[in-house]
């Protein structure tokens, strides 16, 4: 009997893992870490409840961390086999996991030398050394279409909207001459969004089993023009002669807001204030971003065709190392500063929230979901002071919330996703969202088309089909 397993991003949007056991085999869809609350950190350390060395296969939705960040973890308890992603996210995975090596290891350093941690004797999840077979086991899959991992299971791959080279798959299970379908929605993305292709819902005339993520299942996206807002508040804070923040991932909302900053300044919209851009690897995912083609929409075809970089802002600064990243808070002009991690969890742009946080002339931009339990999340709640390196810092600068920058689909594009699908699913489980949001699309879902939905729980093992 085919089974499906519930190993993260359940309850949580972190921690992406889903076990499926079926024709005598084990495949593991995403493989996520973690993050945000205590507790929800805490399962990182815990063993998987299955052992590793029994998985058979491995296919990634997307790179971001919490669908590939525990891979060093499962791969040093003792996975060997292939894990299957397509070209672009294996590249981009390849960056994230080296980055997520040598930031654990950096914090867990920190936290010795200026004993923050809780912990008596802090040790790093995983460390850079922990990365490395991981990225010789990554296997390139098609972008689009099918693919077959082996007799039993088949893929197909659609375009999901969400960062370069993601991904919703559906799989088919071939079992006791019997077919059965699965769909992982992985992270869907947004509509009418500069650069990637729109979210294509899969084509299957049979669904089993669907998984959909529920990151924004109770709320919609503000109406509004980003471009115009991002005008206004650029206007705003360099005439009071402050300076913005914008804790970013380097994949994804980092080339978004790249994009918008080109197109304000060739509209003349803002001034040409410097562009900080602090990451070492944000540069080589704005590579990748250009590099993969077949992710672009019409209108970013259309920008590139018209010559130059439509990615490259005028007066752009990159950080690579720790000492250029520092430097940054010696500029006391008006300057736009784009740093990781999105959520504030760690990284640079702890620093730089550090230094510009006390001043009420500057301005925080969070543009993407902000986890519960993170300092993102504390800011956006009103926060009156953060914890940065052990410290409380006042929060006096202007924090400004643009829901329109997400990366997520809002409640009326993941139904506008499901809405899409050729077929109706015979079981939904929502997953990859807060228990408000998942319970608020299970409703609409119910509502809407009449499907039997209900919300993923962590652990939870249900029968496909
Ligand atoms: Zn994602």
């Amino acid at each position: 009997m085919a089974k499906l397993t519930f190993l993260g991003a359940a309850g949580c949007v972190t921690g992406s893992k889903y076990l499926v056991a079926a024709a005598g085999k084990k495949l593991l869809i995403d493989c996520g870490l973690f993050q945000g609350l205590d507790e929800l950190k805490q399962r990182n350390w815990n063993p998987l409840p299955v052992d590793p060395k029994t998985i058979d296969y491995l296919v990634l939705t997307h790179a971001h961390l919490d669908h590939t960040g525990w891979l060093p973890v499962l791969v040093r308890d003792g996975y060997r086999q292939p894990i299957y992603a397509n070209p672009a996210t294996i590249e981009l995975t390849n960056l994230l996991l080296k980055d997520s090596g040598h930031l654990q290891e950096e914090e867990t350093q920190n936290a010795i030398k200026n004993k923050w941690s809780k912990h008596p004797d802090p040790r790093a999840l995983y460390t850079s050394a922990d990365v490395e077979p991981v990225l010789v086991q990554l296997k390139p899959m098609a972008r689009r279409g099918g693919f077959d991992l082996s007799p039993e299971f088949h893929f197909e791959s659609y375009d999901a909207g969400h960062i370069l080279g993601s991904s919703s798959l559906e799989l088919t299970i071939k079992e006791n001459g019997k077919k059965l379908v699965v769909v992982f929605s992985g992270d869907v993305g947004r509509y009418d969004q500069p650069i990637l292709n729109d979210p294509v819902s899969p084509a299957a005339k049979q669904i089993d089993t669907l998984l959909s993520e529920s990151t924004y299942g109770d709320r919609e996206h503000p109406a509004g023009d980003p471009l115009q807002l991002l005008a206004d508040i650029v206007n705003r804070v360099v005439k009071r002669g402050g300076s913005i923040v914008i804790p970013a991932f380097a994949i994804g909302r980092t080339q978004t807001f790249m994009y918008y900053l080109r197109q304000l300044e060739d509209l003349q919209k803002i001034p040409k204030v410097p562009v900080y851009v602090d990451s070492p690897m944000a540069l080589s995912a704005t590579d990748l971003y250009l590099k993969y083609k077949e992710d672009h929409d019409v209108e970013f075809t259309r920008d590139e065709q018209g010559g130059g970089d439509p990615l490259d802002v005028h007066t752009f600064h990159l950080a690579r190392s720790v000492a250029e990243s520092k430097a940054i808070n010696d500029v006391k002009t008006p300057c736009i500063i784009i740093s990781a991690s999105g959520m504030v969890t760690g990284g640079r742009v702890l620093h730089h929230l550090a230094q510009r946080l006390g001043d009420a002339r500057n301005c925080v931009i969070l543009g993407g979901f902000q986890a519960e339990g993170t300092r993102g999340r504390a800011l956006q709640d009103g926060a009156k002071t953060l914890n940065l390196y052990g410290q409380a810092v006042p929060v006096r600068a202007e924090i400004v919330e643009m829901g329109q920058f997400s990366a997520h689909a809002g409640k009326s594009e993941l139904l506008r996703w499901l809405g899409g699908l050729q077929t109706a699913p015979k079981q939904v489980y929502l997953t990859h969202g807060e228990p408000a949001a998942a319970q608020a699309l299970q409703q609409a879902i119910t509502g809407k088309f009449k499907w039997k939905a209900a919300v993923a729980r962590y652990l939870d093992s249900v029968e496909i089909g």
